[in-house]
């Protein structure tokens, strides 16, 4: 097996940074956007291959969507929840407090050892509800 490459190249860095600083989750292809400006010989591929490195090494939580693209979060990359409007697509963390008990919940009643979980509320968040 060959082993995996986890050097931080500068796109690499640029790429974390991007994702530090993003509210609302963007996707690989909004980060590819946003690269390429400071990499522009950066291809679509490469930011995909990263995306993946960095979830692999725990750096970037990655929320897959049957209807929609993947999205990425590098503030929080950790299980979650997430609020997602179903207008604009953009994506908050809410602030909900019971989720770990919830967690110690499952687990305790069905003997199962939790390493994550996927939680997502889904509406029309308050600007769109505006723009009606
Ligand atoms: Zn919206
Ligand atoms: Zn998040």
């Amino acid at each position: 097996m060959r082993e995996r490459d986890y050097r931080l190249t500068p796109q690499r860095v640029a790429l974390l940074r991007l994702l530090a600083a993003s509210e609302g989750h963007p996707s690989a292809a909004d980060l590819y956007e946003q690269i390429k400006e400071q990499f522009p010989t950066t291809s679509p591929a490469t930011v995909y291959k990263t995306l993946t490195l960095l979830k692999d090494m725990g750096e970037v939580l990655e929320l897959g969507f049957s209807d929609d693209d993947n999205r990425y979060d590098g503030n929080k990359p950790y299980p979650h929840p997430h609020l997602v409007c179903i207008r604009c697509h953009r994506i908050m963390d809410p602030k909900v407090s019971l989720v770990q008990p919830m967690e110690q919940e499952v687990a305790g009643l069905s003997g199962y050892q939790i390493v994550g979980h996927r939680l997502d509320f889904y509406g029309v968040c308050p600007d769109c509800q505006r723009d009606r």
